[in-house]
């Protein structure tokens, strides 16, 4: 279910994300679609349309992502990363542009956004080498 998002709260999302996506860290410019206001917990499972609810997303982050806000991982119930409450790097860490994790909360992260898909990895590789992907240091600086 899609919901309404004005275009206010939209461009306050976007900017306080510095136009990033805050799972993956592609900047927008790099989106070969617009990016996407991802609710962190689904309007399905009473999120709502706050912006402490919401997250700037690319598509293939937010898609992944669906409804899912933790999954069974291991036997027990783990958390997706929540931009609103973590800081990246205390759960991800840059290995060139593969997105490794530091805490089961990145891991089970990176497996249902499938930040690590090789062709997402590939597309990354392009854009650090244009200069617009981020390295761990700019992660660090932008928390
Ligand atoms: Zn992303």
């Amino acid at each position: 279910m899609r919901s309404n998002i004005s275009a206010s709260i939209r461009r306050e999302v976007i900017a306080r994300a510095k136009f990033r996506c805050e799972y993956c860290l592609v900047h927008e410019d790099d989106f070969y679609l617009s990016g996407e206001v991802d609710h962190i917990r689904a309007i399905k499972h009473g999120g709502e349309n706050l912006i402490g609810n919401l997250a700037y997303s690319c598509i293939h982050c937010n898609r992944s992502k669906g409804y899912d806000e933790a999954i069974v991982y291991n036997g027990k119930p783990v958390r997706l990363f929540n931009p609103r409450i973590d800081f990246w790097t205390d759960h991800f860490v840059l290995s060139e542009v593969t997105i490794l994790p530091k805490t089961e909360i990145g891991e089970v992260t990176i497996l249902v956004l499938k930040m690590n898909a090789e062709e997402r990895v590939r597309e990354r590789q392009v854009f650090k080498v244009e200069g617009t992907y981020p390295t761990n240091f700019d992660a660090a600086s932008a928390e």
